[in-house]
């Protein structure tokens, strides 16, 4: 079986019916609304999701967005935090765009409606890991996606031309002479449905539901990234994936993420034995950054220039492996955030939904420490876009979390990505919208048809879905290497062999096939890269590259057949 197959389903003309747009988007989170808003009122937007439209990563986000709205600060000092974080590979045209950008953003969501937190009648503005100003906008505390998606919902369902569409699960997109025509969707009870436009944006987000332990709600399956590359859009960086240092470690609970802003607030990382560990198990040159007193630190987060930061607040992948190598060290499955020495009144006005979800489970968080470890939380690989969100399959713009736009590069440094998201969602609008302008109205079908021809009994979904998703940790996880790659990517060629040869009709399945499809990129990807870099640490090539490596890794159109592990 050739690896990636064209279509997921079965479909033609003659049995799938059809409705004509001018402009279709994919996903419902920042990106995707804020580039339906884009659009000008004599053109029709069909917004689509899969799920309830509260559902994405960008309703889930909880610090902000960064800015550079504070006198002392400026564009410059954003724009060299974001290439810190990015370890040789952000592009620096494209951070400058999106960082100068962001004033105007965050204006636009403020005329949209998004009521932000103020103080002294100012736009309050956090700390996060990796920025040197405080620049974070956030809103209801630590809720700023609930808020921000709130408001841009709300304002892009009283727009006349837009039309939102929520449980409509895109299977495939559509292509009819080497462009992309639209995409094939499931309407729950009435099946299939083709929909063709004159042109298509994807802003389906991310895959973190690759991995066991991750922040991303249900619906990040990395669907939208499949089906480009089985599109044949161009993909690169896949093993770029960010784990969040701090993510709730209860048995029972959802895997909540406890912000960064926290740390930036203050907090503490302690091991099972109350002593915080991070110096200690910082590498030597970030150790040299960091406040080597308790009081260097506090004057930091006051705001002295000449203090070092804590060191919980170096970069999260930094961070992350820090904590890993500490629950390796004390044989614990957690370590521990600790607020207490924070004034009470503060931590509670600041982060009252992490006090709520963790009051829940019996935890004060002004006094007691709150378990955490890492868990997946940003896809930074994904679609390559020029600067004004077009991918190279002409028809198709993308923008938010399910590209690789540059803005990023190995790492992503905190609360760019709502930022991203704004940016990028709002020019492939404008762009797309150009585009389709200039498309004259033609209500022709394109042949375009799939037969898949299904091949074994009924699979067992669910079990190879948790099968994927724990392997992935284990051998894909923070820490890599060749052997550990080389075994998750025969098990994974093995599940793809008779997972992805049949047809599937339900949600579950279409996932499970994207998420084989993610996690194939991303492991063959891991396995060329041999340095460590940002967000990929592999511990049998642990130091930076550049003379071989300061360079982005492009999958390839097909993937060669890989040999099949011993039963
Ligand atoms: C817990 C958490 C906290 C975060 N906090 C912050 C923060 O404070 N600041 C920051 O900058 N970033 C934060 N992030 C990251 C940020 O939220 C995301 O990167 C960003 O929201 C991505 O936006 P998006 O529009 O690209 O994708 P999403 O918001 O994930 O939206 C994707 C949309 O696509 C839809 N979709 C997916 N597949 C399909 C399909 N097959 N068919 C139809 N629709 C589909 C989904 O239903 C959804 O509507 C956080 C992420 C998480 C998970």
């Amino acid at each position: 079986m050739t690896f990636p197959q064209r279509y997921l389903t079965s479909f033609g003309p003659k049995d799938t019916p059809h409705l004509f747009t001018d402009i279709l988007v994919i996903g419902a989170g920042i990106a995707g609304v804020r580039a339906a808003l884009e659009v000008p009122p004599d053109l029709r937007v069909l917004l689509v999701t899969k799920g309830r439209v509260e559902q994405s990563n960008s309703a889930w986000a909880q610090g902000g967005i960064a800015s550079v709205l504070a006198p002392e600060d400026r564009f410059e000092n954003h724009i060299e935090d974001t290439l810190a974080a990015g370890a040789g590979l952000c592009n620096r045209e494209i951070a400058d765009r999106v960082v100068r950008e962001a004033p105007k953003q965050i204006n636009d969501l403020i005329r949209f409606g998004t009521r932000f937190d103020l103080e002294n009648g100012q736009l309050a503005l956090a700390r996060e890991g990796g920025h040197s100003h405080r620049r974070i906008v956030h809103a209801l505390g630590d809720a700023t996606g609930a808020e921000v998606m709130r408001a841009l919902i709300d304002y892009a369902s009283r727009q006349p031309n837009i039309t939102l569409w929520d449980r409509r699960f895109t299977i495939d997109l559509l292509t009819h002479d080497g462009r992309c025509v639209g995409a094939l969707i499931n309407r729950p009870r009435r099946g299939k449905l083709s929909v063709w436009a004159k042109q298509t944006i994807l802003a389906s987000g991310g895959a973190g539901l690759v991995f066991r332990e991750t922040t991303n709600p249900p619906v990040a399956t990395g669907d939208g990234i499949a089906a480009a590359y089985r599109a044949g859009a161009r993909l690169r960086d896949m093993e770029f994936m960010q784990f969040h240092p701090t993510v709730l470690y209860l048995a029972g609970s959802a895997r909540h993420l406890i912000s960064e802003a926290v740390r930036g607030e203050g907090a503490y990382l302690r091991d099972k034995n109350g002593n915080r560990f991070m110096f200690q198990d910082l590498p030597e040159e970030y150790r040299a950054l960091c406040a080597a007193t308790e009081e260097e630190g506090k004057r930091f987060l006051q705001g002295d220039e000449r203090a070092r930061r804590p060191p919980e607040l170096s970069p999260r992948d930094v961070v992350a492996r820090a904590i890993v190598r500490c629950m390796e060290r004390t044989q614990h499955p957690s370590v521990y955030l600790d607020l207490s020495h924070l004034p009470p009144e503060r931590v509670m006005q600041r982060f009252p939904g992490i006090a709520k979800v963790c009051r829940g489970f019996g935890l004060d968080i002004t006094r007691d420490p709150i378990p955490v470890r890492p868990g997946a939380h940003y896809m930074i690989g994904g679609m390559t876009v020029d600067l004004e969100g077009r991918t190279s399959l002409p028809g198709l713009w993308a923008a938010g979390e399910v590209t690789s736009s540059g803005l990023h590069g190995a790492n992503r440094l905190a609360s760019n990505s709502l930022l991203e998201g704004l940016v990028y969602g709002a020019s492939c609008g404008r762009g797309a919208a150009v585009e389709a302008a200039a498309m004259p109205d033609r209500f022709v079908v394109p042949p375009v048809a799939s037969e898949v021809v299904s091949e074994g009994d009924e699979i067992d979904i669910s079990d190879v879905t948790n099968s994927l998703r724990s392997l992935m940790v284990r051998k894909m996880g923070i820490v890599r290497d060749r052997a550990g790659l080389m075994e998750a990517e025969r098990t994974v060629a093995f599940w793809c062999r008779y997972a992805l040869g049949r047809e599937f009709d339900t949600r579950v399945g279409w996932e499970l096939q994207n998420l084989l499809t993610i996690a194939r990129l991303m492991i063959w990807s891991a396995l060329q890269r041999t340095e460590s870099r940002g967000t990929h640490y592999r511990s049998d090539f642990p130091e930076r590259d550049d003379t071989n490596w300061r360079k982005h890794i492009s999958c390839p159109a097909e993937l060669p057949e890989t040999p099949v592990p011993p039963p």
